[in-house]
């Protein structure tokens, strides 16, 4: 079972990981955006840390609830509102319980990728974060070590394909052999979760 400071521990790590990988997501995001996604999420976890920090919340939902509202209230780019929708939705299907299990957790964060997909209208084989998420949570059956590795092959998938979604749409075919920048950041997240799980 996980609990609250479970997932403190998540978004402390995702924190730590963007933070040191920022540079690499914005230059991800050089060819085929416009250079800001690194600093755009080091931005916002860097809210989301403090928030934790100041708020303390006693539940599972309610951390990723409040994480979630800080990077829709601090990230100005797309993957502001994409991310805190994750977060968000994810947090709300855990409700307020003290304590969830694996299960729930997967189920819980299948909903919130299924909440981006809406907002987004991505869909996989877009090029977006959904090429690393949709992978990754439908592994979390096998666990979380079985999602981070699907969510990192999910993320290099993404580089022969055009993207169809977002600001790299506008390359057309010229968005073809980089890496999501999106992408690259959601396999952080998952494998902060499955660093967390292994401690
Ligand atoms: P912006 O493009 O506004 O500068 P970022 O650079 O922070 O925002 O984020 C870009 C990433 O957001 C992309 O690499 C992609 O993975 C993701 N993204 C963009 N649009 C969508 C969408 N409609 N659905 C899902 N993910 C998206
Ligand atoms: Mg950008
Ligand atoms: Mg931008």
């Amino acid at each position: 079972m996980f609990d609250a400071d479970f997932f403190r521990r998540w978004m402390a790590a995702t924190t730590a990981s963007v933070d040191r990988e920022a540079e690499r997501l914005t230059a991800l995001d050089s060819p085929i955006g416009d250079a800001d996604h690194g600093s755009n999420l080091q931005r916002g976890f860097l809210a989301v840390s403090a928030a934790l920090e100041k708020e303390a919340p006693a539940t599972p939902g309610a951390v990723l609830v409040l994480a979630g509202r800080q990077l829709i209230s601090t990230v100005g780019g797309a993957s502001g509102p994409l991310y805190g929708t994750l977060l968000r939705r994810t947090g709300k299907a855990l409700g307020d319980a003290a304590e969830v299990s694996a299960e729930q957790l997967a189920q819980a964060l299948r909903a919130g990728v299924e909440a981006v997909m809406q907002l987004g209208g991505a869909a996989p084989g877009d090029k977006t974060m959904i090429d690393a998420l949709v992978p990754a949570v439908d592994a979390l059956g096998e666990g979380f070590a079985a999602a981070r590795t699907a969510a990192e092959q999910g993320a290099v998938a993404t580089t022969p394909l055009q993207a169809r979604k977002g600001r790299a749409s506008y390359l057309g075919e010229r968005s073809i052999g980089h890496q999501d920048p999106g992408a690259t950041s959601s396999a952080l997240l998952v494998a902060a979760l499955a660093d967390t799980a292994a401690a």
